[in-house]
């Protein structure tokens, strides 16, 4: 290849780069007209064309134009391993062949698909297998959302029209969804289009933050996606030495951007709190729970700590989670204990690495 083809390839752009209103904007610039950006839209997600030559409603003209100045990249599933409980853990590879991780849930009428925002994590969580390998760089807001439209077509492709809907997404995979802030909501954008997009109800998407404040603000305003927060501690010195964020963003402020968060008034903020033996689990912790959540539209998901070769931190014992667990009942806070799923093939909460394993 010369290196004016060369050039003329890098002009080209992932069309799954821009949100509908970046399209449309993009269009009229150009002279063409707004509303193609929807029927595009229709076509990439939601029936999934690899090519503009499918899209038969563009005429030749346009689709020659399209060509030139857009791709439709997917991701390439490098390999997929299936847990005892049937979840599915994706590894997906990037077009810089750094890897990332979407896990696909089975619940049962649907599926709830957990996505990675970043390569790795910057966060340093004392508890996190993707913590140990450091930050590599943000996710685009195509390759987050890639990550949700290939994996329908996975579905698609094994199980036809058969296949139980994907319906609930999670940010809950590698990295910290806050840190990365633009690209996780034009993704957004992208995932909660009803009439175009991927069509997830914004009741269905959850972004869950190690405690960015200023930005669990901004979010709020510009989005009624939920949102949960890994809280894993009631103290600021427990908190900071399990996670650093504490430091920067103290449980005082995190908790006041909380109370302050707008959302829809049926909606609630999950609070996640992994119970660590000795760490984190006593009874003065669950009491300490109880009271900072009072005035917080709130519930509870306990995760026991899924043990990893990387962390010497142990999970209590069941008698211990149970509780726990009942502590927070016995005063009124709605909390569940959240089954780790996918334990088997590291596939389960802060067990994600992508540690590249061929098939
Ligand atoms: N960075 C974001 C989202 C990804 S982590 C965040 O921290 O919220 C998703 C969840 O996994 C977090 O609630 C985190 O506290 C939890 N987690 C991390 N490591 C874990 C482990 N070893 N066992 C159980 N849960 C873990
Ligand atoms: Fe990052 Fe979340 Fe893991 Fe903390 S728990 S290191 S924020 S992915």
């Amino acid at each position: 290849m010369n290196n004016t083809e060369n050039k003329a390839l890098k002009k080209v752009k992932d069309i799954k780069e821009f949100t509908r209103q970046e399209l449309e904007t993009f269009f009229e610039k150009k002279g063409m007209r707004a509303f193609r950006a929807g029927q595009i839209f229709k076509w990439i997600y939601l029936r999934q064309a690899d090519s503009f030559d499918e899209m038969t409603d563009l005429s030749k003209e346009l689709r020659e134009r399209l060509k030139k100045q857009f791709s439709i990249p997917r991701l390439v599933l490098q390999n997929s391993e299936k847990s005892i409980d049937g979840t599915e853990k994706l590894l997906f590879r990037l077009h810089d062949k750094k890897h990332v991780e979407s896990v696909l849930i089975p619940e049962k009428n649907h599926y709830t698909l957990c996505i990675s925002s970043q390569v790795g994590c910057a966060q340093g969580c004392r508890f996190c297998l993707t913590a140990k390998g450091g930050f590599e760089r943000n996710l685009t807001t195509s390759e987050i959302v890639s990550q949700v439209r290939d994996a329908r077509k996975i579905l698609l492709d094994r199980d036809g029209d058969n296949s139980m809907p994907l319906s609930n997404i999670v940010f809950m995979g590698m990295g910290e969804p806050l840190a990365n802030y633009d690209a996780v909501i034009n993704a957004l954008s992208i995932i909660t289009d009803g009439d175009y997009g991927l069509k997830f109800s914004t009741r269905r998407v959850t972004i869950s933050t190690s405690g960015m404040v200023p930005e669990i603000k901004k979010l709020g305003l510009a989005t009624s996606a939920n949102l949960a927060v890994s809280l894993n501690a009631t103290n600021d010195k427990t908190r900071s030495m399990l996670m650093p964020i504490n430091r920067r963003y103290p449980l005082k402020d995190l908790l006041a951007a909380c109370r302050e968060f707008k959302m829809k008034p049926r909606n609630k903020i999950t609070f996640e709190y992994i119970l660590i033996k000795d760490i984190n689990d006593t009874d003065e912790d669950a009491l300490r729970l109880v009271k900072i959540l009072a005035p917080i539209r709130s519930k509870v998901n306990l995760i026991p700590f899924n043990e990893h070769e990387k962390s010497d931190f142990k999970r209590p014992s069941a008698a211990k989670i149970n509780h726990f667990l009942q502590m927070l009942l016995d005063r009124n806070i709605t909390a569940i204990t959240r089954k780790s799923k996918g334990d088997d093939i590291s596939a389960a909460c802060g067990q994600l690495k992508a540690k590249l394993k061929l098939k």
